[in-house]
């Protein structure tokens, strides 16, 4: 069976909440993307990563962009720097791109859909909804005390 997850994760890769602030945002997304009677079960994860992680939205990603050049970038290299950075625990996450050999953050390219790198991660498993809206986004952020990005994906 397959698995849909929207995960919140903040838009510094290296940012992580205190547990109150965690707490705060999950009980706000909990409340954005509740268990609905009848429908797929739902389950909530907070994830504290002890090292920077991928957070990709796997079947649902389609094009990554250059933000230098804004051509796309080959996804086979991408899959293939995450390889190899992945011990690392991402520590670097600047990489020259094959499009125009601008050094651009691994967390900067433009994801289609979006994807991102994170020691903080807020999942919901199955939510019965689709993306978040900006407002309730504002709403995650303003709880865990920083920006924040969506990623939905299709594993
Ligand atoms: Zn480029």
């Amino acid at each position: 069976m397959s698995d849909n997850i929207l995960s919140i994760i903040p838009t510094d890769p290296d940012w992580q909440p205190t547990a109150e602030a965690a707490d705060a945002a999950m009980a706000v997304l909990r409340r954005l993307a509740p268990q609905l009677d009848g429908f797929v079960t739902t389950e909530y994860r907070t994830t504290w990563h002890e090292k920077v992680a991928a957070v990709d939205c796997g079947a649902n990603l389609e094009r990554i962009e250059c933000p230098a050049c804004q051509n796309a970038i080959d996804v086979e290299w991408w899959v293939d720097l995450l390889e190899e950075r992945f011990e690392a625990g991402f520590a670097n996450l600047t990489a020259t791109v094959p499009c125009c050999g601008g050094e651009v953050s691994l967390n900067d390219l433009r994801y289609d859909w979006p994807c991102g790198f994170a020691r903080f991660e807020l999942e919901v498993w199955n939510p019965n909804r689709d993306w978040l809206t900006a407002a309730e986004l504002a709403q995650l952020a303003a709880a865990l005390g920083c920006d924040v990005r969506q990623i939905l994906a299709h594993i």
